[in-house]
């Protein structure tokens, strides 16, 4: 049995936490937010909820439906039966599909508080700020000063800008770190006394600054007042990354009420985040990991994949598959030696 950390507690942690727990091992996750999940977060306002960062998950690949059959068994995610709409600078029209997309419930972050039980340590609101490597193992150092030691590998899931400074001893994970960006994505949440006649509960919109709109008390779960996510595009975003909240929500919700062709209505609550990291503007490295064999450091996420849940997962997957290898290959060489 090896002792592993996991530096963050989004789906690239947790899909590593799988493999590693079928192997036997013993491990630790650690998280500077206060929950789990990473960018498949849930908001909690004074009267109602939404999901800000991932709407819903599907599967491209067989590995990640058969994930995907297994959760929805365990009732950890349900189907969220819509009909997405297109809007354009033209029309606005039902675009239906062939996706099953699910969610968790009773809201996104659920299925991650679930999945971290089976760590043997989860430390929320622990920022890692620093790795030390003597004697074949690890010490993670946090931003307030506490050492955790004693680790024989570490997996790093954090986006890239953030991964960086824990892998400037390792050349090919530094290089996979410094040659990725991410895109960010302005998130307005908002809260109604009254159901909003819109024909769709989800859009796809390719005009203006929003890129999606949902319904978030039409997934199957959740509270039932009537709650809307607004995700701005990443250009949009991008281009008013710095500037101040109140401007940018109140850009959002004006595009909001053109996209929707509604009048607008005094929102009962809101809510405006900013996910400075929230796509990979490129994927680095489609094996979806980086491994340092010698070190027994691990570099996984969406950006190493691709940028969803599923590529999330399925690199976190990867990763700790490529390092139980090699942790059974030091154990063979150790006992032979
Ligand atoms: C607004 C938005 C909408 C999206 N919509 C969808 C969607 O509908 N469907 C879909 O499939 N995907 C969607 N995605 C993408 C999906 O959320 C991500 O691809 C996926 O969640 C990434 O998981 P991850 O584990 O790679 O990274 P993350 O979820 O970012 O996990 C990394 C974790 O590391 C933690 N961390 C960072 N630095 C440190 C540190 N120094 N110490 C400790 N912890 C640290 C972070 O807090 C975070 O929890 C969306 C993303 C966003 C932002």
């Amino acid at each position: 049995m090896a002792r592993i950390a996991i530096i963050g507690a989004g789906m690239a942690a947790l899909g590593a936490l799988a493999v590693f727990n079928h192997h036997g091992h013993q491990v630790e996750l650690f998280e500077k937010s206060r929950g789990t999940g990473g960018r498949m977060a849930s908001k909690r306002g004074q009267s109602a909820s939404w999901d800000m960062g991932a709407q819903f998950m599907k599967a491209n690949t067989p590995a990640f439906a058969a994930i995907l059959a297994d959760w929805h068994q365990q009732g950890l995610i349900e189907p969220w039966k819509i009909t997405p709409w297109l809007i354009d600078e033209d029309d606005a029209r039902p675009s239906p599909d062939d996706d099953i997309r699910y969610v968790a419930v009773p809201r996104m972050t659920a299925l991650s508080r679930t999945l971290a039980e089976k760590a043997s340590a989860l430390h929320t609101s622990t920022r890692i700020t620093a790795l030390h490597r003597h004697d074949q193992h690890w010490t993670l150092e946090s931003e307030t000063g506490d050492l955790f030691d004693g680790f024989d590998a570490v997996v790093v899931t954090t986006p890239p800008a953030q991964a960086e400074p824990f892998v400037r001893n390792s050349v090919n994970l530094q290089q996979a770190c410094l040659q990725s960006s991410m895109l960010p994505c302005w998130a307005l949440l908002l809260a109604f006394d009254e159901p909003l006649a819109t024909p769709f509960d989800a859009a796809f919109v390719h005009t203006g600054a929003i890129s999606w709109l949902a319904r978030n008390n039409s997934k199957p779960g959740r509270d039932s007042g009537e709650t809307w996510v607004v995700l701005a595009n990443h250009e949009w975003s991008q281009n008013c990354i710095d500037h101040t909240r109140p401007w940018v929500e109140q850009q959002l919700l004006q595009a909001f009420w053109n996209t929707t062709g509604l009048d607008a209505l005094k929102a009962r609550e809101s809510w405006l985040h900013r996910w400075l990291y929230a796509f990979p503007d490129n994927s680095a490295d489609t094996r979806g990991y980086q491994l340092d064999p010698q070190q027994k450091l691990v570099l996984c996420g969406d950006w190493l994949q691709s940028a969803s849940i599923e590529g999330a997962w399925l690199s976190g997957q990867a990763a700790a598959t490529a390092l139980q290898a090699q942790l059974s290959n030091s154990r063979v060489t150790g006992a032979n030696a």
